[in-house]
Order: C-alpha cells, then sequence, then structure tokens
C-alpha cells in the first residue's frame, strides 16, 4: 500500500514534524508564509490527508479542489476557517486538537485582563519611548480585580478554564453566559444568565469564549457594547469576527469601556486601523496556544487524528 501523503501548511514544532515524517510521506511548507488559495486547492488532488491551521481559509473552492483529501486534520481547536459543509459534502472528515490548548489559552485570557486591568502596555510604551518621569500616587492607576465580576460568553474548555483562574486565583465573582446552565459552573459560584444582555450590564470584565463563524458573528455589536457598564473592559481571544471593532474603538474612545484585551482578529494578520492609536486596548499577535508544550500537544493530537484515519479507525477529535 503506498504511503499516506500528509500536507502540512505550516511549520510545525519539529518534534511532531520527525513523528509525522517517521510515519508517512509529507510535505511541509517550509516557506511557512500563508499558501495561496490555488495552492490549496491544488493539493486537495495531491494528497490525502490536509493538516491546516487557522491561517489558511478552506472554503469551498479550496475543497472544491480535488477529490483525493480524505481527512482535514486541523492544528487547533476553533475549526471556523474551515467550510465544515462543504466538507461533509464531499465526504471529507474534519479534526481538530480540543483541550491539550485550554491551559495556554485561559492564561491569555488572565494575561489580557491583567494588561488591560494594570495599564501594562501603556506603562511599557511610555518607558520605552522615554517619557517615564518617576513614581507618582497618581501615575497609571488602573482596576483592581479582586471582587470584580468577570462576565464569561461561552462556557466550554477555555470559558470555564479561564474563570476558574480568576476565581481562585484573584478572587473575581464569576457571572457566565451561556445556552444553557453548566453543571461545572457550581464549583466556582457562578452564575448563570441566560441572557447576554444581563451579563454585560453586570460585568466589570467580559471575556469572550465562543467559536467564531456565523452563529456568533458580531455577537459584540454597538448594541452589546452599549449594554456593557460604564468602564469595564473586554477581552478576546476566542474569534475576531465575534466583536465589532469600529463600535469597539468608538466604546474606548469615548471611555465608555476602560480598556480591552484582544488576542484574534477579523481578518488576520490585518489588525482593525481604529485600534491602533489608541492606549487604551492591548494588542497581541494570536499568541493564545503559544507556548512551547502546547504547540507541541497539539501537533501530536492532529498526528493521532491521522494516525487513527491511516488506520481505519474511529477518529477521536471529529468535527465533521
Ligand atoms: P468549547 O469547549 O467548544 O467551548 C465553546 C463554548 O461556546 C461551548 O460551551 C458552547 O456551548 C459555547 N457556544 C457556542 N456557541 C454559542 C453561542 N452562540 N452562544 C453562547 N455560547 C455558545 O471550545 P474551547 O476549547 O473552549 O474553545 C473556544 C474557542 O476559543 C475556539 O472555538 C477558538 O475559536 C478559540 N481559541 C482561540 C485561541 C487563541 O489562540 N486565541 C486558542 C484556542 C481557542 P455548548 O456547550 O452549548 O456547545
Amino acid at each position: 500500500m503506498r504511503p499516506l501523503r500528509v500536507l502540512v501548511t505550516r511549520r510545525w514544532p519539529e518534534a511532531v514534524e520527525c513523528a509525522l515524517g517517521e510515519r508517512w510521506d509529507i510535505v511541509v511548507n517550509r516557506d511557512d508564509t500563508p499558501m495561496t488559495q490555488v495552492g490549496l486547492a491544488k493539493a486537495m488532488e495531491e494528497f490525502d490527508v490536509l493538516a491546516p491551521t487557522v491561517s489558511d481559509r478552506i472554503n469551498e473552492e479550496v475543497i472544491a479542489g480535488g477529490d483525493r483529501v480524505k481527512l482535514i486534520a486541523n492544528y487547533g481547536v476553533g475549526f471556523d476557517h474551515i467550510d465544515l459543509d462543504a466538507a461533509k459534502a464531499k465526504g471529507i472528515a474534519v479534526t481538530n486538537t480540543p483541550g491539550v490548548l485550554t491551559d495556554a489559552t485561559a492564561d491569555l485570557a488572565l494575561t489580557l485582563i491583567l494588561m488591560a486591568a494594570r495599564r501594562a502596555g501603556e506603562g511599557e510604551r511610555e518607558l520605552r519611548a522615554g517619557n517615564w518621569s518617576g513614581w507618582r500616587p497618581t501615575h497609571l492607576v488602573g482596576s483592581a480585580l479582586k471582587g470584580k465580576v468577570l462576565g464569561v460568553v461561552g462556557f466550554g474548555r477555555i470559558g470555564q478554564a479561564t474563570a476558574e483562574r480568576a476565581h481562585r486565583g484573584f478572587g473575581m465573582t464569576i457571572a457566565y453566559f451561556a445556552r444553557e446552565p453548566k453543571p461545572e459552573a457550581e464549583a466556582l459560584n457562578a452564575e448563570y444568565c441566560s441572557d447576554l444582555q444581563d451579563l454585560l450590564a453586570k460585568s466589570d470584565f467580559v471575556s469572550l469564549h465562543v467559536p467564531g463563524g456565523d452563529d456568533t458573528a458580531n455577537l459584540i455589536d454597538a448594541r452589546a457594547l452599549t449594554a456593557m457598564k460604564q468602564g469595564s473592559y473586554l477581552i478576546n481571544t476566542a474569534r475576531g469576527g465575534v466583536v465589532d471593532h469600529d463600535a469597539l474603538a468608538e466604546a474606548l474612545r469615548s471611555g465608555h469601556l476602560a480598556g480591552a484585551g484582544l488576542d484574534v482578529y477579523p481578518r488576520e494578520p490585518q489588525v482593525p486601523e481604529a485600534l491602533l492609536g489608541l492606549e487604551n486596548v492591548v494588542l497581541l499577535p494570536h499568541l493564545g496556544s503559544a507556548n512551547a508544550e502546547t504547540r507541541e500537544a497539539m501537533g501530536m493530537r492532529a498526528l493521532a487524528n491521522i494516525e487513527a484515519f491511516a488506520k481505519g479507525e474511529d477518529l477521536p477529535d471529529r468535527v465533521a
């Protein structure tokens, strides 16, 4: 039997590339720049498995590019960049890498909460620009976390891990919005809000943890931002499309929001122009899962899915 041909669209951690190469005929996009839509479409005819990342747009046109790929093994938990319906229609299975990046992403949500609350970005920029004039009681005064309400939007793996850190580590009170109450909330004494506007109105910090895609597009729009408390903070480690960034920029400019912390944007690597000039927003370049242990675990999880596919077994992390 010919070995499985696997296309890895970006560089993966070395240990994972080696493990893949020991098993199958792999081609890695060693340039590590995003592949073109034409290149991805062509790959559908040349490979058995496509192993993309969030930076690849696997849309209907790409999927229509050929009949050979039978598995799309995504490196990452979010899969809103893949057209699942088009994949299903062609009998292509899709897998992701859930769980292994939960802690890393929750850590980054807390990083953003702390950076926004304590004005860490502003302080660093001031110091590096040579503008720091020394300690004074009124300098870059931010907000405490203890006793403040963290509103978690989407109470899945990362939402819960973020809530746990905020509650146990920083003494925050947790409220959450989900489609149904979650039993895990009890251990954190977390209050369920069935209505998003209610959650927004009572939260000092709002952290987003829903998947991207059509269902959650612009969930945090101008109306939602208006519903947020005066002087509150918005944190987004979910997907850029969940937030209307023009409306967010206006809420930050007017002072209705005290600050925001963002890791994700609608058209990465572009960052909405309106945000770049604002001091009260922390902007990170999609670092949620970026620690060495997690990036390797993500690759090994994708490998486990390819292995199951190669053996004709049930796929551990099938999403379509
Ligand atoms: P998860 O466990 O599936 O959690 C997502 C939660 O969102 C689920 O509990 C789901 O509810 C809920 N949800 C879905 N649609 C909703 C809606 N319309 N309204 C309210 N709640 C809704 O996923 P996860 O592992 O926590 O990951 C969450 C997302 O984080 C990923 O999809 C990805 O986009 C993002 N992410 C970003 C980074 C980064 O680098 N910044 C890293 C990892 C993940 P049910 O339980 O009812 O289904």
